[in-house]
């Protein structure tokens, strides 16, 4: 079973969590068990310029504006690295 938290590693522990009011039992990995069950929980990055996320970026390596550049720059770096190289 994965990590409710993750979806990435194995679940290795129960986490009790209140979740609008009730109390929500979650598999967790020991990372997200650790962090509460929080902190792996990252919202979607959006360009607040053209609203392209880093996903549509991924998937296509067409940016949405020259701004995006700036805003998903620490993502965005090993990227077109990868790119010049082919
Ligand atoms: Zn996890
Ligand atoms: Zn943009």
């Amino acid at each position: 079973m994965l990590c409710d938290v993750c979806k990435t590693n194995p679940a290795e522990r129960q986490l009790n969590k209140v979740v609008n009011g009730s109390v929500k039992t979650l598999n967790v990995c020991r990372q997200c068990f650790n962090r509460g069950g929080e902190a792996l929980v990252v919202p979607e990055r959006k360009c607040p310029y053209c609203g392209r996320t880093l996903k549509q970026i991924n998937g296509s390596l067409i940016v949405g504006c020259a701004r995006c550049y700036e805003v998903f720059s620490a993502e965005l770096n090993p990227i077109i690295r990868q790119v010049q190289q082919l």
